[in-house]
């Protein structure tokens, strides 16, 4: 177990910066990042500089394991944003946010993004009425996020509510009481607050 929470910790100190992926751990003083901000390894603080494709890949691999996803999936973000109106990069993000494990991360139901995707693949959640066990599910504006009432994860929903870390984005609206929340809007730029540049990202696959 130990080994695993290293490994994501690991994660963090070779981008320099807290991805969140361990969810109440990263709020703490025992966050890795917090004691040690340097890469890991025996030559973690003599790493050379990035290239400009170093910086590019890295911004990728940054928003791939923020949001657990692969490269397959990805790659199929990115071609939809490209096809959308608007800034390609922002619209990447977005996609990324409207997740249904990010959802339900981000109101609260969850610890992490990992926990989110978690709870939803085991059945713990439904959308409009219904069980929806695919954490890749993209909400959409009226969707309503409610953990089932026959969840056997509800006393874990509550704690991590009761936890309160970080506020629940204008986008999204939770009824605690119910453990449900609704889908206002499509998320915008400044909703979206993770340390990403998306236009390295776009100028990665635009090559
Ligand atoms: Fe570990 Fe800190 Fe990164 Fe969380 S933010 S995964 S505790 S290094």
């Amino acid at each position: 177990m130990a080994r695993y929470r290293d490994a994501k910790c690991r994660l963090c100190r070779r981008e320099g910066m807290k991805l969140f992926l361990k969810g109440a751990r990263c709020f703490t003083d025992k966050c890795a990042i917090e004691r040690r901000n340097y890469p890991p390894g025996q030559h973690g603080l003599n790493r050379g500089k990035l290239t400009a494709f170093g910086i590019q890949l890295r911004e990728k691999q940054k928003a791939k394991r923020i949001y657990g996803v692969l490269e397959t999936q990805f790659r199929r973000y990115f071609s939809a944003a490209e096809r959308e109106k608007g800034i390609t990069g922002e619209n990447l993000l977005k996609h990324l946010e409207r997740r249904l494990d990010n959802v339900v991360h981000r109101l609260g139901f969850a610890a992490s993004r990992r926990e989110g995707r978690q709870m939803v693949a085991h059945g713990h959640f439904e959308v409009n009425g219904r069980k929806v066990s695919v954490p890749s599910y993209l909400v959409r504006v009226g969707d309503v996020v409610r953990a089932r009432s026959t969840s056997k994860m509800l006393a874990r929903v509550d704690e991590n509510m009761n936890a309160g870390r970080g506020q629940v984005p204008q986008w999204l609206e939770l009824d605690p009481n119910e453990r449900k929340g609704l889908v206002r809007s499509f998320p915008l730029r400044e909703d979206i607050q993770i340390p990403v540049s998306e236009q390295l990202i776009v100028e990665l696959y635009s090559k």
